[in-house]
């Protein structure tokens, strides 16, 4: 009797409840495909809690309209032999990436930030003002006369413990977010010995950034990009008015350095190689992946693939010690700016080929690759274009919607209140005129100029928020919204510094 009470009373303290049906009419691929990804969510990746090595990629300029307008781009015109798609359903290499955050981006003082701040955020934990490269709030020109109190980068850390550097870009290694990595100064335009940074500036004593590369203390296992102006005197290539040749200065801190000036010059040299190698492969920055000759400049995937075989070949010789490697697409922002949409995209689908390169080839259970933008563009995907619309051209609406106040044009263009064509793409700045480049030709011709609402001499950069992604160990920190100087944090946190 006693028993069957208990049974009883169990029986109601615990009603059994069928667990309901999830049943609905339409279950077709849509449904199929969205069941499949959330199973593939429920499964759970347990990765290590420490990294040995961190991978920064930074898509310069890379908001999140880029990002979306890359994905479809990169669907419609595929690089890696797929079939052409309509585009929206593609993924870019980070689409994949598990771990996403919202970052904010501001300069200490600036509402819509510049790279040197937004570098130095990631770089050394601190926000800076605008056009400042890792100084303190409070820190002026005359903080270079006492470096040790100079915010201190990953990278500066990083070699103390004898950890592998590598920094990867396709603009001038002084250019700001590379620069970030390695250097300290008051104004980021202070690249090197020239009419950027005065005389009357240079009492200050703060170091240019050319020599601040060739001289960081322990030096960096890979550096390639363009720049090398920067480096040279005037006469012998460059535009340095102190007779200072960088090139030769850094080869004879490491003699058994390899310097390389062109793609030739890099294939030819073996990245099992211990000595450290310098690329300077351009002048100035290097090509646009649409305008690069391929026996002069190297791709950034290759370069990238490049220095991450030569950081993990070295791994012995700095006993088991990993690496920091900075791999940035540096040059999405300045299509942006002359309010290219195309090359812009083009820059994108490169730094999207380079992180599948990278994701490839790194052990994510002891490698964080960490995939983030500095700051947005002004760079808008707008009307209501039919589903695979060409990404660059004009609207052509689905039927059912989106015709313009104008109507339709006779090949079905959406039309604006004044009976223009109205392109997807457009910016909410920027010049009217570029060399090279015009307004009047087709909008997916290369060479297109964007309409934009305001004039000026250069299309902006974006205030809003941009996108992180994250894989490998403490990943699952990205997660939210944050601001951008946690990047450095999560990353010092992975290698284990407290
Ligand atoms: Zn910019």
């Amino acid at each position: 009797m006693t028993i069957r009470l208990i049974a009883l009373a169990a029986l109601l303290a615990t009603p059994a409840v069928a667990a309901p049906v999830l049943d609905t009419p339409v279950q077709d691929s849509w449904w199929a495909d969205g069941r499949a990804a959330l199973d593939a969510r429920l499964k759970v990746i347990n990765r290590p809690k420490r990294a040995r090595n961190v991978i920064l990629m930074v898509g310069d300029g890379m908001g999140i309209s880029t990002i979306t307008a890359a994905r479809i781009f990169d669907g419609q015109h595929p690089i890696d032999g797929r079939k052409p798609g309509p585009g929206e359903e593609n993924n870019l290499a980070w689409d994949r990436m598990a771990n996403t955050a919202l970052v904010k981006t501001y300069n200490s003082n600036a509402q819509v930030a510049d790279s040197a701040g937004t570098a130095s955020a990631m770089n050394s934990g601190v926000k800076t003002r605008i056009g400042v490269i890792n100084f303190g709030a409070d820190q002026g020109a005359e903080a270079c006369k006492t470096p040790e109190k100079l915010p201190r980068t990953l990278a500066e850390i990083a070699r103390a413990q004898g950890m592998g550097l590598g920094i990867v870009t396709t603009t001038r290694l002084t250019h700001a977010t590379p620069a970030a990595v390695y250097g300290h100064v008051p104004f980021r335009d202070w690249e090197g010995a020239d009419r950027a940074y005065p005389a009357a500036d240079r009492a200050s004593g703060c170091a240019d950034l050319a020599s601040q590369l060739v001289n960081f203390k322990g030096g960096l296992d890979v550096v390639l990009g363009g720049g090398g102006a920067r480096f040279l005197p005037t006469g012998k290539g460059g535009t340095r008015d102190d007779g200072r040749n960088l090139v030769a200065e850094w080869q004879k801190n490491w003699p058994q350095g390899k310097f390389v000036a062109d793609a030739k010059g890099l294939r030819a040299l073996n990245s099992r190689d211990m000595a450290p190698v310098f690329g300077l492969f351009t002048p100035d920055h290097l090509s646009f992946e649409h305008d690069r000759k391929d026996d002069a400049e190297p791709s950034l995937p290759e370069m990238a693939r490049f220095a991450l075989a030569k950081l993990e070949a070295g791994k012995a010789a700095r006993g088991g010690k990993g690496y920091y490697l900075m791999i940035e697409g540096g040059r999405i922002d300045h299509a942006h700016h002359a309010s290219n949409p195309y090359r812009a995209l083009k820059e994108a689908q490169m730094f999207s080929a380079t992180v599948a390169d990278v994701l490839k080839s790194v052990n994510l259970d002891e490698t964080l690759v960490l995939v983030t933008a500095d700051h947005s563009h002004v760079f808008t995907m707008a009307g209501y274009p039919a589903r695979g619309n060409d990404i660059l051209g004009y609207i052509k609406p689905p039927k059912g919607g989106g015709e313009g106040d104008g109507g339709l044009s006779p090949e079905g263009y959406a039309l604006d209140d004044r009976g223009q064509p109205m392109t997807t793409l457009s910016y909410a700045n920027g010049p009217f005129v570029a060399r090279g480049l015009s307004r009047t030709l087709p909008p997916n011709d290369p060479n297109y100029l964007a309409i934009k609402t305001y004039g000026t001499s250069g299309e902006s950069h974006g205030g809003e928020d941009v996108a992180l992604f994250a894989e490998g160990p403490r990943a699952d920190l990205v997660r939210g919204v944050m601001e951008q100087n946690l990047i450095f944090h999560i990353m010092a946190e992975a290698l284990g510094w407290r």
